[in-house]
């Protein structure tokens, strides 16, 4: 009998600012979906746009993690580590002409209808300077979500030629998730529904290069009052250490944990955890987007 591939769920956060609740609903959602599989969980710090990082904030992220009993398997990946491997597929991808230089300017795009139309396709443009893009030929409209079942990405979006480094030189989020998923040996994605659309793109990545498809898991997604997801953007607030136990159990509740009952729930944070995993299943998420005031 061949055996049962393992599991192996991971967290992926990208260090623009400290945990905040969005957050750790997805870090307790893959973790969840991971132990109770008798799964590993892994964590990979996704710096992949320092601009757009602040300083210390990775390290902040894996201490809060820890602080709140969610220990990872393994050691960390950065994706600031990982620029060779990510450079490595897109030379071979040149060499072959599955990719190409592009020379439009967001403006053009814009006037060509908000997609990209692929003018540079055929130019053979000099790679210096320039976004390199992918020639997109494995569109993907639609997948299968563990739990919300069959999700469409819009027709325009999967045919489009993608950006896999920008101009500036740095490399696109899709390209850097996929080979590292595919790195780490990643059996299902686990993360935010605001992830959904690059799905499609992600699951032409793994076709393009012939490797095994993971499977898929969005998470609702905590918004405030007035419809806004939590986000380091909107300045949900960083959650504390001395407030893990209330914190986890708010996070448990988005979730679809049987939370209500608070007297019947552990209150030290490793018995708290250990209900979590016994009681959680994909089928407990919510129909819709849960709505939570901020912290
Ligand atoms: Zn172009």
């Amino acid at each position: 009998m061949k055996e049962k591939q393992r599991y192996i769920g991971r967290f992926a956060p990208s260090p623009s600012g400290p945990l905040h609740f969005g957050s750790l609903i997805a870090a307790l959602g893959s973790y969840l979906q991971a132990k109770r599989q008798a799964g590993q969980w892994l964590v990979r710090i996704e710096d992949l746009d320092p601009p757009r990082e602040m300083a210390g904030a990775a390290d902040h992220i894996l201490r809060t993690l820890d602080d709140y009993g969610l220990h990872w398997d393994g050691g960390i990946m950065y994706q600031s580590q990982r620029h060779d491997a990510y450079q490595a597929q897109i030379d071979a991808w040149l060499q072959s002409t599955q990719a190409y230089a592009c020379e439009c300017s967001r403006k053009q795009i814009q006037q060509a209808g908000g997609f990209y139309p692929g003018t540079c396709r055929e130019k053979q443009l000099a790679v210096e300077g320039q976004a390199i893009r992918l020639k997109q030929t494995e569109p993907v409209t639609s997948f299968i979500d563990v739990r919300y079942g069959n999700m469409e990405i819009p027709e325009a979006l999967a045919h489009e030629d993608f950006i896999i480094r920008r101009r500036d030189g740095l490399y696109a989020y899709n390209l850097a998730v996929v080979l590292d998923d595919i790195e780490q040996g990643v059996t299902e994605v686990v993360r935010g529904a605001d992830l959904i659309e690059p799905t499609g793109r992600q699951i032409g990545l793994y076709r393009m290069l012939a490797k095994p498809e993971v499977s898929y898991l969005h998470l609702p997604l905590a918004v405030t009052s007035q419809g806004y997801k939590l986000s380091k953007q909107n300045r949900a607030p960083a959650i504390t250490a001395d407030q893990a136990v209330p914190t986890l159990k708010a996070a448990m509740g988005i979730l679809g944990l049987p939370v209500h009952d608070l007297q019947l729930l552990p209150d030290d944070r490793d018995s708290l955890l250990q209900w979590a995993v016994k009681e959680w299943h994909p089928d407990l998420l919510p129909n819709e987007q849960s709505v939570v005031e901020p912290f």
